[in-house]
């Protein structure tokens, strides 16, 4: 199943097209513990501006990322 195409940029400046394929196949690797990651765990930061969730690795607890959403004005 093909997903629409995103834009990137290769070493040397030039526009290249990858091409964004979902697969539910395989599971994504946590980088740390390198277990196979079927549960994202996750926390909600306390803050003045809208929500974030931190995502953290169920085995390792290592962080994997935090959402950057601001607040629902800005999507
Ligand atoms: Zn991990």
């Amino acid at each position: 199943m093909k997903q629409p195409i995103v834009t990137a940029e290769s070493s040397r400046g030039e526009p290249i097209m990858i091409e964004c394929a979902k697969r539910d196949d395989i599971s994504p690797m946590c980088p740390h513990c390198s277990s196979q990651l079927r549960t994202v765990w996750f926390q909600q930061l306390a803050g003045v501006m809208g929500k974030r969730f931190v995502y953290f690795c169920g085995t390792c607890r290592k962080v994997l990322g935090i959402s950057h959403r601001k607040g629902f004005w800005m999507g």
